[in-house]
């Protein structure tokens, strides 16, 4: 990945709070970055605007594998704290550079398991005009993966989510799982989520919620009860 930032301020904000979030969650940043040129508040496209508005937004460009989003700390940010509406807008147009470098053809096998993963209706008809081939389906991806990465972290969905998009790329994803023996709070790909249990140490056995495992490593878990009571636990 090549960075073109206009202020070390910007080269440090998105190492800190782009590149790390991407580590935590574990789905390859050097492989999804592989390539691309990212310019974070500068626009090396902003004299094209006068043919095309879009070359002043944020944009991704395919042929150059360039994603342009203005400053981190465009008026909304806070301080040393980036705002967070720039990083969600880096999160979707990496989301355009993804489908262009891993989905196929439109309407093709992944684009179908994507709308069955998502529930998303795939519509590919319109197109903003021929120099930004943008398409409601595209749309769709790009924001389903900025909220994958940077939205709230419900088990399992979310989960499911990162695990298609990983192997969308051939990254083996694992989550990263930590829990503390007494705390009904765990921590998932360095993120905080609650538990309905805290893991707890009996006679020296460490006793931990199933369900929440199970689901973290994507499975299914479903109960069998007898006379009312749960009697079984099936992980399939
Ligand atoms: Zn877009």
């Amino acid at each position: 990945m090549k960075l073109i930032v206009a202020t070390e301020r910007d080269r440090d904000a998105f190492n800190k709070y782009v590149l790390q979030k991407l580590d935590a969650l574990r789905v390859g940043t050097e492989k999804i970055l592989e390539g691309v040129t990212v310019y974070v508040g500068l626009n090396p496209h902003a004299e094209l605007a006068q043919f095309n508005p879009n070359n002043r937004r944020p944009h991704y460009a395919p042929d150059e594998k360039c994603i342009v989003i203005p400053s981190l700390f465009w008026e909304l940010g806070q301080g040393d704290v980036p705002a967070q509406a720039e990083l969600a807008t880096f999160f979707h147009e990496l989301g355009h550079h993804l489908h262009f470098s891993y989905m196929g053809e439109d309407g093709g096998p992944k684009w179908r398991d994507w709308s069955v993963l998502t529930g998303q209706t795939l519509d590919f008809t319109k197109r903003d005009d021929l120099n930004y081939p943008r398409t409601p389906a595209y749309e769709s991806f790009a924001n389903d993966f900025q909220l994958a990465i940077t939205g709230a972290f419900p088990v399992p969905d979310t989960l499911r989510r990162l695990r298609w998009y990983a192997r969308l790329w051939g990254q083996d994803w694992r989550p990263r799982i930590e829990l503390y023996i007494g705390k009904q709070e765990a921590l998932v790909c360095g993120r905080k989520v609650d538990l309905d249990v805290a893991p707890l140490i009996i006679k020296g056995r460490t006793l931990v919620p199933v369900r929440f495992i199970s689901e973290c490593l994507g499975f299914d878990v479903d109960w069998e009860p007898k006379w009312g009571y749960p009697e079984k636990v099936i992980i399939t």
